[in-house]
C-alpha cells in the first residue's frame, strides 16, 4: 500500500511513522522548505501524547529535547497559589509531561520519519485533491496513492476538499504573544498559569530554575494590526494589576513574533474511501492538548489501517476509535477558553472553584484523558 501524507507537523510525521511500521510506503508532502527548525514557540506534551510517542519508538528521542515539567501550578490574578497538583498524571504514573520548543519536536519526528523509511518532500504546497484522491500541488505536481492523510493544520486544504461545506477557521478572540525571562531562583519544573482581568498567562520554569518559558494569551475583538509597535509596553499595560506575569514580562529577554488564536466549528466529515484527516486538519484543540492530539491520532490510524482488510474499513475504524474522544476533549478545551476570557465576576468564582476543584477531584477528573491508550495494550 502507498500512502500519500500532505503536512509535516507533529500529525503528518506521527501518522507517517506508524503507517510506515504497519508496512506501508509513505511519501510525506510539505508545503515549508523545512519546517523544522525555529518556527513556533512552546508546546506542551501530556502523559497521553507521551505514550503515543512511546508505541512508535519515539518517545526517548522526543524527552531528550524537552523539559520533564512534573507540577502544574494556578495563580489567582492577586499572584496567591490557588492549586498546586501533580501535572497531568496520577501520583504513581512513572510518565511526566514535558515541554519543548515546537520546531525541535518537528524537527526530531521528521529524522525519526526518514530513518523509519518516509519519503520527505520538502517545498511542496497542495493546492487541490481530486475526487480520486489525487493530490495536485501548487508546482504542478501529482501524487496518487492508496490512502491521502490530510494532516494540514488548521487551515487544511484536503477537509475542504472532502467536504465543500467543512467549516474554515475563524479569530477566537485571542492573540497570542510568546517570550523569555531572566532566570527564576525557585519554582523550578513548574507549568504555571495566572488569569487575568485582560487574558492568561502561562509560564513555565525549568527543572534547574534556568531561563523561563512563557506565554501572554491576550483577549481582544480584534488581532493586533501587525507585529511592528512597542509589544513589551503593551503588555506591561495589559497585566500591570497581576504582579506575576507583570514581574516576568519586565525580565524578558527575547520574544517571539504574535500570532492569533483561530476555532473551528465541529468537522463533520473525516474521511471518504480513500482520503482521511489527522490533527488539526480535523479538530484543532486548546487546552494544552494540540500536539498530544495529533499524536493519538496519528498512532491511531496506523493500528487501524494495520489491522482492516481494506483501506476503507481502516478509515472507518480509525473514526470510530477516535471520535468520541475527540469530542470530550473539544469540549473541555471550550471550557477552557470560556475560563479564560470571563469577566471579574465570573473569574473570582472560578478562583474559588478552581481551588476546590483541584484540591479534591483534580486526578479522578482528568483520568479519561491522561489514563487513554492510543493503541489498547
Ligand atoms: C508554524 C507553526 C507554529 C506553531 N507554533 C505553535 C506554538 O508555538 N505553540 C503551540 O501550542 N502550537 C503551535 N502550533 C500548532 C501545533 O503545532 C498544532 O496545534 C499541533 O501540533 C497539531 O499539529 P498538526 O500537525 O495537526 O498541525 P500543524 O502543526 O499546523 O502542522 C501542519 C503542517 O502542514 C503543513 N501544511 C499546511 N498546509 C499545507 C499544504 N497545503 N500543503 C502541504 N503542507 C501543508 C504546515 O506547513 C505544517 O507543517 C504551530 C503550528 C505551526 C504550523
Amino acid at each position: 500500500m502507498h500512502a500519500i501524507v500532505i503536512g509535516g507537523g507533529v500529525a503528518g510525521t506521527v501518522s507517517a511513522i506508524a503507517l510506515r511500521r504497519q508496512g506501508a510506503e509513505v511519501t510525506l508532502f510539505e508545503a515549508h522548505p523545512d519546517p523544522g527548525g525555529e518556527v513556533g514557540s512552546f508546546v506542551s506534551l501530556a502523559v497521553n501524547g507521551l505514550r503515543g510517542l512511546a508505541a512508535i519508538d519515539c518517545l526517548e528521542r522526543v524527552r531528550a529535547v524537552g523539559m520533564p515539567i512534573a507540577r502544574l501550578r494556578m495563580w489567582s490574578a492577586k499572584g496567591h497559589v490557588i492549586a498546586d497538583v501533580p501535572r497531568g498524571r496520577r501520583a504513581a504514573d512513572p510518565m511526566r509531561s514535558i515541554t519543548l520548543m515546537r520546531g525541535h519536536l518537528v524537527a526530531e519526528l521528521r529524522v525519526a520519519a526518514e530513518e523509519a523509511g518516509v519519503r520527505l518532500v520538502t517545498g511542496e504546497r497542495l493546492t487541490a485533491v481530486d475526487s480520486r484522491g489525487t493530490a495536485h500541488f501548487a508546482s504542478g505536481r501529482c501524487a496518487t496513492g492508496d490512502l491521502l492523510v490530510g494532516a494540514d493544520g488548521i487551515r487544511s486544504v484536503v477537509r475542504g476538499a472532502l467536504d465543500p461545506a467543512a467549516p474554515t477557521p475563524r479569530y477566537a478572540g485571542v492573540w497570542v504573544i510568546s517570550g523569555r525571562s531572566r532566570a527564576a531562583d525557585a519554582g523550578g519544573g513548574t507549568f504555571n498559569m495566572t488569569v487575568g482581568a485582560h487574558g492568561a498567562f502561562v509560564h513555565v520554569i525549568p527543572p534547574d530554575g534556568g531561563e523561563i518559558w512563557w506565554q501572554a494569551q491576550v483577549n481582544a475583538p480584534n488581532p493586533p494590526a501587525d507585529d511592528t509597535g512597542d509589544r513589551l509596553t503593551r503588555l506591561d499595560t495589559l497585566f500591570a494589576a497581576e504582579p506575576i506575569p507583570r514581574q516576568i514580562i519586565a525580565a524578558t529577554t527575547h520574544l517571539h513574533r504574535h500570532s492569533v488564536n483561530q476555532v473551528l466549528a465541529p468537522v463533520r466529515v473525516w474521511h471518504n474511501a480513500h482520503t482521511v484527516l489527522v490533527g488539526d486538519a480535523a479538530h484543532p484543540v486548546g487546552a494544552g492538548q494540540g500536539a498530544s492530539m495529533a499524536i493519538e491520532d496519528g498512532v491511531a490510524l496506523g493500528a487501524a489501517i494495520g489491522a482492516a482488510a481494506t483501506v476503507r474499513d481502516g478509515l472507518a475504524a480509525y473514526e470510530a476509535a477516535r471520535r468520541d474522544r475527540v469530542t470530550r476533549v473539544l469540549r473541555a478545551s471550550d471550557d477552557n477558553r470560556e475560563v479564560k476570557q470571563a469577566g471579574p465576576l465570573r473569574r473570582r468564582v472560578t478562583e474559588v472553584g478552581m481551588s476546590l476543584f483541584f484540591a479534591r477531584f483534580y486526578e479522578r477528573a482528568t483520568g479519561w484523558l491522561y489514563d487513554y491508550e492510543p493503541v489498547p495494550r
